[in-house]
């Protein structure tokens, strides 16, 4: 059975985090350790970073992802932002390595006009300026994108190409995200569609380099490159589409967080892992 869970707001606190996973029974979770919206965000006391290990090792065997901030754009074609992004980035590391967090999920980038080719450059770069400097430790996941406006990674070349020019590949994993998978134009919601990207996955990127899963179903049809998430079996991948995914066993000991619309009770999420574990065979 694959590790389900969602991502959780830290409201309150980062440790709150773990309260919240603990109410919908998740065994893995996605966190911002900061302010998503400020590219200079408070940092982090090392008072928080010891309670937050606490409660960790207090939930036991979970799973815990950071995701970056939607500021950072390492393929803008302004020099400032793209200077910013990189200092966010290494910031984004800094973070996870004293929270003891080994994933880093980030959104390769949107070129902004200039250019699948130059965008990848630009990333690639940025990447490794920050690599270079930053601290070991944690694995950056290049997530999957649905192709939304000029934003890179809806394809799987892609995503390759980024780990492929950079002088760290061992730094990098994959986060596959269903819903922006489905709407770059990879039909998982059929059993031939499925096989065919997971068959595409593991000859482009490979599969040892996937480590992390967001569970979403897609407003948006197949293709139609809109990054809109759904409740699980009620978009356009359906139930049947989850079903393969959650016993695939070439992903049965993954980390699978849900990325759901949610109120500000956690019923959602509880209603969709319920969903979920009705699938597995
Ligand atoms: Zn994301
Ligand atoms: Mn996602
Ligand atoms: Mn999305």
């Amino acid at each position: 059975m694959p590790l389900f869970g969602a991502h959780m707001s830290t409201a309150g606190g980062l440790d709150r985090a773990f309260d919240r996973l603990g109410e919908i029974g998740g065994a893995a979770m996605q966190i911002f350790t900061a302010s998503q919206r400020q590219w200079r965000p408070r940092e982090i006391s090392g008072g928080e970073a010891a309670g937050f290990r606490e409660r960790w090792r207090a939930a036991g065997d979970v799973a815990v992802a950071s995701h970056d901030s939607y500021l950072i754009n390492l393929a803008s074609p302004k020099e400032d932002v793209a200077e910013k992004s990189a200092a966010a980035l290494a910031a984004e590391l800094e973070r996870c390595r004293k929270l003891g967090i080994e994933y880093l999920v980030m959104h390769p980038g949107s070129h902004l006009g200039d250019g699948v080719e130059m965008g990848i450059a630009r990333i690639a770069a940025g990447l490794d300026r920050v690599l270079a400097d930053g601290p070991g430790g944690v694995m950056i996941l290049l997530e999957t994108t649905a192709g939304q406006g000029t934003s890179i990674g809806a394809t799987f070349a892609e995503l390759a190409e980024i780990i492929g020019r950079s002088r760290f590949p061992e730094r990098f994993g994959v986060c596959f995200d269903t819903c922006h998978v489905f709407a770059a134009g990879y039909d998982i919601s059929t059993p031939e569609g499925y096989e065919r990207t997971m068959e595409e996955f593991e000859r482009v990127i490979g599969l040892s380099r996937l480590k992390f899963i967001h569970l979403n179903d897609s407003k948006g049809g197949c293709g139609s490159r809109v990054d809109r998430h759904q409740h699980i079996g009620r978009g356009r991948i359906g139930l049947a589409g989850f079903g393969l995914l959650v016993n695939d066993p070439r992903l049965a000991h993954l980390p699978m967080v849900l990325e759901t619309p949610k109120g500000r009770d956690l019923a959602e999420d509880r209603e969709n892992l319920a969903v979920l574990a009705s699938l597995v065979r």
